[in-house]
């Protein structure tokens, strides 16, 4: 039941067709300048790497491939860690905080005068709408480097204790890629604020935004090695995060991975965060505003294809308004635009890899051999690439799969509730505890929830807003640790 076929008696005609047809709006891919094969960006340079080995990054949306990026062995990780170090240790470590700053303001305006260039780049190597990479994730990434650009000289004042507190030293950065750019930022934007340098490894499918932002290093003349950027797959993150020499380890991907580096920094005395896997409750109650209820479910699941860690993956929905709740929520979502990730009108883009396409289908085949009622709009999905058309899943409960495990995609759980201890309950039956939001019009009910539950981050009446300024991690198995704010800075001081 993927590509559009209707279940549960809904009428089968799309509704997008019933409303606009809108002529296709792509952005010209013609501001980007791909190279055909990339190197390691190390001490300053790009250099080749030594195995001489590389991979193929290709857009999801057309399986066309974008370029050829080099797969950094253990030696090359090692001269990426040994530029650090002596970057950290003669350079970057050595400057006051306000020469520092100026480094990360030039970086984020760099980055806005590129946005552009940034954005289509983005969307061409990850799938996601060109919408989203433009509006969100990139405007998202320079806010974050003048964020932490404005902490480099008042770290005395963050309230770390008495005195300058002071950087770790190296710290080895491995990022997922759902949001490629971002969470570079996210990573290297506090690091180098308190003074460390890094060595960050992007993820396989992902590659191509971070090495343009190596380009932009250079631009802004950032003295050689502060920040190294060293391709790969799992074994290069591996050797990364496990070298003796550096000090601090942050991690963003998934719950199994974080596991294993968790194992395998213990005993060391490498300070670490983990930002990992989420299984997020969006509980509206009957008291909601419905319509922009709708609008925050839409957006907290089928934002960027659902593959965001703390996406609302379960919507817990008060009985008295399931019923109405479910017929608009098929209403908005027959109206979702799937397809090129270039056009500006897409709302939802590819999947980002095959990989990740058979884990979706897997687990919402599994929803459906456990019993849940499978319900997904009628869409055109296009002939090659990696599609899933939004979908949606009643009839759960807390015993099926995909009420438990992260898909990690455009497919949600309904669950339904009598009363707010109920919700709570339901909420917190989850492994994970990234994020949550509360519809409701009750301020006394939204404050008594945010209390109740076990979630890094609530929102109310709203989903999936980001700021700089304000702290986001998890608990439980969605990690420790805390990036953006001020407490994203503790994690890269003593
Ligand atoms: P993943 O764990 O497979 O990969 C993440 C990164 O780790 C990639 O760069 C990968 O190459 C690298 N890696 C793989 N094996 C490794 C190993 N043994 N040692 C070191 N590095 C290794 O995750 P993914 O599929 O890329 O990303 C999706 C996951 O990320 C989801 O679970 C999602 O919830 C999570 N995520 C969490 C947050 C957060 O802030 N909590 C944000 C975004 C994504």
């Amino acid at each position: 039941m993927e590509t559009g076929q209707d279940v549960e008696g809904e009428p089968a005609t799309s509704a997008t067709s019933a409303m606009f047809d809108y002529a296709p709006a792509p952005e010209s891919r013609s501001i980007v300048d791909i190279a055909s094969s990339y190197g390691l960006f190390v001490n300053g340079e790009f250099v080749d790497p030594t195995g001489g080995k590389s991979f193929k990054t290709i857009n999801p949306a057309t399986e066309e491939v974008l370029a050829e990026v080099s797969e950094a062995s253990e030696e090359d990780v090692d001269r990426a860690v040994k530029s650090a170090r002596v970057a950290y240790t003669r350079v970057w470590s050595k400057m006051s905080g306000r020469e520092r700053s100026k480094y990360l303001y030039r970086i984020a305006r760099i980055l806005q005068e590129r946005s552009r260039e940034l954005a289509v780049l983005e969307s061409l190597d990850n799938g996601k709408p060109i919408r989203e990479s433009r509006d969100v994730d990139v405007p998202l990434v320079a806010a974050y480097f003048f964020y932490y650009a404005g902490w480099a000289d008042k770290l005395e004042y963050a309230g770390f204790g008495t005195g300058t507190p002071q950087p770790l030293g190296v710290a080895a950065q491995v990022i997922p890629w759902n949001f490629p750019l971002l969470m570079l930022s996210w990573k290297i934007a506090p690091a180098l604020a308190a003074g460390n340098t890094v060595v960050l490894k992007p993820a396989e499918t992902t590659s191509l935004t971070a090495l343009l932002f190596a380009e932009i290093c250079q631009q802004a003349d950032l003295p050689p090695g502060v920040v190294n950027i060293v391709t790969g797959a799992g074994a290069t993150g591996r050797t990364l995060v496990s070298h003796g020499d550096v000090d601090k380890v942050a991690f963003t991907g998934s719950t199994d991975v974080g596991r294993q580096i968790a194992k395998s920094v213990a005993g060391t005395s490498k300070k670490v965060t983990l930002e990992l896997g989420g299984k997020a409750a969006n509980i509206v109650f009957d008291d909601a505003p419905i319509d922009q209820a709708v609008e925050g479910v839409v957006n907290g699941i089928f934002f960027n294809q659902g593959h965001v860690c703390c996406a609302g993956s379960r919507l817990l929905v008060q009985e008295s308004l399931a019923d109405d709740f479910l017929a608009r929520l098929k209403r908005r979502m027959a109206t979702l635009r799937v397809g090129d990730p270039l056009d500006k009108n897409t709302d939802i883009g590819a999947i980002n890899s095959s990989e990740q396409l058979a884990k979706i289908r897997e687990l919402s085949g599994v929803g459906e051999a456990e019993g849940a009622g499978r319900w997904a709009p009628p869409c055109d999905l296009p002939d090659k690439g990696f599609w899933f058309p939004p979908t949606i899943f009643t009839g759960v409960t807390a015993a099926h799969r995909i009420a438990r495990e992260e898909i990690f995609g455009p497919v949600l759980s309904v669950i339904s509730f009598r009363t707010p201890a109920e919700a709570v309950e339901k909420a917190n039956n989850t492994p994970f505890g990234l994020s949550a939001g509360v519809w409701t019009d009750k301020g006394s009910r939204i404050l008594w929830m945010a209390n109740q539950l076990r979630a890094g981050v609530v929102w109310a009446n709203t989903f999936n807003k980001f700021d700089p300024t304000s702290p986001f991690g998890g608990y439980k198995e969605s990690g420790y640790g805390r990036e953006g704010g001020r407490h994203g800075l503790e994690a890269y001081v003593r």
